[in-house]
């Protein structure tokens, strides 16, 4: 069995598309997602149609709760509430129906398990070796595949100590890693379309159980057909410009 594991597609149909062509050219027998699949992009409804119709599991982010009405939007800086509302608008009834009915993580599935921020909070955060070693008790799987942060990688857990796995050099698009038994994984397959670890290119992964390998993969896509997207749509541009950084 061969899992492609997307996270944070964020309305971003240029990134998913080119994700999908690359995936369908890799080859993957199921899609798995670890939600925001809107929120921040100008495409919600193509997107939320497209992980519909082809994921066989789909848990929440915090964008579906924020676009749907089950977060405080207080808690969420000005271009993300603004984004929320924005989506809120957009989404057709059954796609917003769709949204609000995703489960909340952690999911388990053949093995592992799926998590939008972290196994034990759904909104956390996972960015240091050190919060990755305060989870070792709540993980109920040796491997967690994990988004939120939007930075591919996450973290090998090996006697009690964590380890950060880097993503993708830039020069490169696939990174083939290893898992060992005796170590657990927090898995980040990476944002497909908003990456924040400094590299612009839609990010994904693909899992292997049978053989415990993990690809790491990147792609290019059309960004500035994203940006001009977001821009048209009155949404605020720093959605648009970050995009091309990769913050
Ligand atoms: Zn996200």
């Amino acid at each position: 069995m061969r899992y492609l594991i997307l996270s944070d597609i964020h309305a971003n149909w240029e990134a998913l598309t080119a994700v999908w062509m690359a995936a369908e050219r890799d080859g993957f027998d199921q899609c798995l997602c670890l939600g925001d699949v809107v929120g921040y992009g100008a495409n919600p409804n193509e997107c939320a149609q497209w992980v519909r119709e082809r994921a066989r599991l789909v848990i929440r982010g915090n964008h579906e709760k924020a676009c749907t009405g089950m977060a405080d939007l207080e808690d969420y800086n000005p271009a993300a509430e603004t984004a929320a509302l924005w989506t809120r608008n957009q989404l057709t009834a059954e796609n917003a129906q769709w949204v609000a009915s995703l489960p909340q993580g952690p999911a388990p599935l053949d093995g592992f398990q799926l998590a939008h921020g972290s196994p034990a909070d759904e909104d956390e955060y996972l960015t240091t070796p050190y919060q990755a070693e305060e989870l070792i008790g709540f993980l109920a799987e040796p491997v967690t595949f994990i988004g939120h942060t939007h930075v591919q990688g996450g973290f090998r857990l090996f006697r009690n100590r964590a380890a950060v796995i880097e993503p993708v050099p830039a020069k490169r698009q696939t990174l083939e890693y290893e898992l060992h038994p005796g170590s657990m994984y927090l898995i980040n397959p990476g944002a497909v379309g908003q990456p924040r670890d400094g590299d612009s290119r839609a990010a994904w992964a693909l899992f292997e159980p049978g053989c415990q390998r993990v690809t790491y993969r990147r792609v290019t896509y059309d960004v500035e057909s994203a940006q001009r997207k977001i821009r048209a749509a009155g949404l605020p541009d720093v959605l648009a410009w970050r995009l091309s950084l990769g913050k």
